[in-house]
C-alpha cells in the first residue's frame, strides 16, 4: 500500500535510506514504524501489536520497557554526558564496566577495549592482532580466517570477515588476506554416509590444511561465533570445537570468539565461550551488553595480546586507534546497569529453564510438512522449510516471514530459515504465543502454496 502524503511512512520514504533493504521495493511498500515497546512485545502506529521474536536484532535481552536503564541513561546524561577515552583520560562509567567484564570473562582476560558496534569491535580486533604480530616481529603473520556463512558485521575488515555473499558481491570483498573455512552446518555440508563425529573433525582437518596450504606463520587468528547467528543459526556438531581449538594451539594461531550475539546469556550461559568450553584471545561484545538501549561493544583481550601491545608502542609507535565513542559514559552506564540486573535477575539461570519449552516448540515446527530442520540452543533457534513450488532462495521465508509478521510475530529470515531469537525476560507461556503464531502463520503459507 503506498504510503499517505506528510505521513511519517511517506517521509520514511522520501528521505531514510534503509540497511538490508531494497530501495525500490521500499518506496512501493513503505516502512513498518515501531512506535514503543513494552517487555517482549513492540507496538506500530497503528497500534499493533508484535511479539518481538528477534528482540530486536538478537540484541534486546531485557524487553522493551525496562525504566531502570532509561533512568541510568539519564543519571548519566545529567552528571558527565560525555568525556572521551583518549591519551589518557577517563571516566568511572568505563573503568567500573571494563572492570565489570573482566571479572565476568570465563577465561582469563587482561584489558576490556571499548567500540560502538560489534562491526567495530573485530574490526579493532583486527587492527590489533595486526599491530601485535607487528609488536612481535613477524609481520608476515596477517591473514585471518573465518568461516562460510559466519557473520562479523559490515565494516570493511568486519564485511571480509563475515562468510556471506551478500555482504562481499558488489563491494569488491573480502579483502585480501582473509579466508573462510568449512561452515560447520552438519545437514547441509556433510558428505555421503559422514557421521556427525566425522563431519566435525573433517571440520577442523579442512581449516589445518588451509593453514598449511597458507604457511602457518602467515596466519595471525581465526573469528568464530560460539553459534552462528545471522548465517542460519548453525549450531557446532558435537566435537567441533574440541577438534579445532586444538588446531588453532598447534599452529600458534589467535583465537578470537565473536559473542556479539550469544554473549551474556543467550545459549544458556553467560558466554557461548562457556558453553562449548572455548578458550579464546579475544572475545568481542556487543548487542546484549546494553540490551541494544544504547549503542556500544566492546573486546576483551588476553595478556598473549595485551602483554606485546603494551611493551612495544613506544618502538613501534603508539596504538594509533579509537574512536570518538569508545566507552561513551552514558552507553557504559547503561550498559552497566543492563548486567546488574541480567545478575540480580538472575537471567542466565532463566534461560537455562525456559530453554527446554523453547526447544519443544522449536522442534515441533520443525516437524511440519514444510520444515527441514530445526537448530538451536539456549534461546536461539530457527526452522528451515523448503517447497518445491518456491525454488528460489529465499522465496518460502519470506512469505513465511510476512505470514507472522501479519500475525503479530517478528521473526526474520535467513533465505528460508526463520529464526527465533526472543528477549531473554521472556515467559514459558509467552514462548507457547510466539510459537503459536508462528505456526498459524506457516499453515496460513502451507494452505496458500497447497
Ligand atoms: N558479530 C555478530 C555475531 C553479529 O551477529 C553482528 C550483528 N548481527 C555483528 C558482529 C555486527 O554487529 P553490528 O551490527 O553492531 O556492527
Amino acid at each position: 500500500m503506498k504510503p499517505l502524503p506528510n505521513s511519517i511512512e511517506a517521509r520514511d520514504v522520501a528521505y531514510h535510506l534503509h540497511s538490508y533493504t531494497d530501495a525500490r521495493k521500499h518506496e512501493e511498500a513503505g516502512p513498518l514504524i515501531m512506535e514503543r515497546g513494552e517487555g517482549i512485545h513492540v507496538y506500530d502506529n497503528n497500534g499493533k501489536r508484535y511479539i518481538e521474536g528477534m528482540a530486536g536484532l538478537w540484541s534486546v535481552a531485557l524487553g522493551f520497557g525496562e525504566k531502570r536503564l532509561a533512568d541510568a541513561a539519564m543519571r548519566q546524561m545529567e552528571k558527565l554526558p560525555y568525556y572521551h577515552t583518549f591519551t589518557h583520560k577517563g571516566h568511572g562509567p568505563s573503568a567500573e564496566l571494563a572492570e565489570k567484564l573482566v571479572s565476568m570473562a570465563p577465561v582469563p582476560m587482561s584489558k576490556a577495549y571499548f567500540t560502538n558496534s560489534g562491526s567495530e569491535a573485530n574490526d579493532t580486533a583486527i587492527k590489533l592482532i595486526w599491530y601485535r604480530s607487528n609488536a612481535l616481529d613477524q609481520p608476515q603473520r596477517k591473514k585471518i580466517i573465518s568461516r562460510v556463512k559466519g557473520y562479523h558485521g559490515v565494516t570493511l575488515a568486519a564485511a571480509s570477515l563475515t562468510g556471506l555473499p551478500n555482504n562481499h558481491r558488489s563491494f569488491d570483498l573480502p579483502m585480501d588476506g582473509v579466508l573462510h573455512t568449512t561452515c560447520p552446518h552438519y545437514r547441509t555440508m556433510k558428505k555421503d554416509g559422514e557421521s556427525e563425529a566425522d563431519f566435525a573433525s573433517r571440520c577442523a582437518a579442512d581449516l589445518e590444511e588451509m593453514i598449511v596450504r597458507e604457511g602457518p606463520e602467515t596466519i595471525a587468528a581465526f573469528f568464530a561465533e560460539p553459534v552462528m547467528g545471522a548465517g542460519g543459526v548453525i549450531v557446532p556438531p558435537q566435537g567441533y570445537w574440541e577438534a579445532v581449538q586444538p588446531v588453532l594451539k598447534k599452529h600458534g594461531i589467535l583465537f578470537v570468539a565473536d559473542e556479539v550475539i550469544c554473549g551474556f546469556g543467550r545459549t544458556g550461559r553467560m558466554f557461548g565461550t562457556e558453553t562449548f568450553n572455548l578458550e579464546p584471545d579475544i572475545m568481542t561484545l556487543s548487542k546484549q551488553l546494553s540490551s541494544s538501549y544504547m549503542p556500544i561493544s566492546a573486546l576483551l583481550v588476553n595478556e598473549n595480546v595485551y602483554g606485546p601491545v603494551a611493551d612495544e608502542s613506544a618502538r613501534i609507535g603508539v596504538w594509533g586507534h579509537g574512536y570518538t565513542g569508545s566507552g561513551h559514559p552514558v552507553a557504559a552506564a547503561v550498559a552497566l546497569e543492563n548486567l546488574k540486573i541480567i545478575e540480580e535477575r538472575d537471567l542466565v539461570a532463566h534461560v537455562q529453564a525456559i530453554s527446554p519449552r523453547f526447544m519443544e516448540r522449536l522442534n515441533q515446527l520443525g516437524a511440519h510438512g514444510l520444515a527441514v530442520e530445526a537448530r538451536g540452543i539456549g534461546l536461539i533457534g530457527a526452522v528451515e522449510f523448503a517447497h518445491e513450488s518456491l525454488p528460489n532462495a529465499g522465496a518460502l521465508g519470506g512469505r513465511i516471514n510476512k505470514a507472522m509478521q501479519e500475525r503479530g510475530l517478528i521473526s526474520r529470515n535467513m533465505g528460508d530459515a526463520l529464526a527465533f531469537c526472543p528477549p531473554l525476560i521472556i515467559l514459558e507461556k509467552q514462548v507457547d504465543e510466539m510459537f503459536d503464531l508462528a505456526e498459524a502463520a506457516v499453515a496460513d503459507v502451507a494452505g496458500e502454496i497447497g
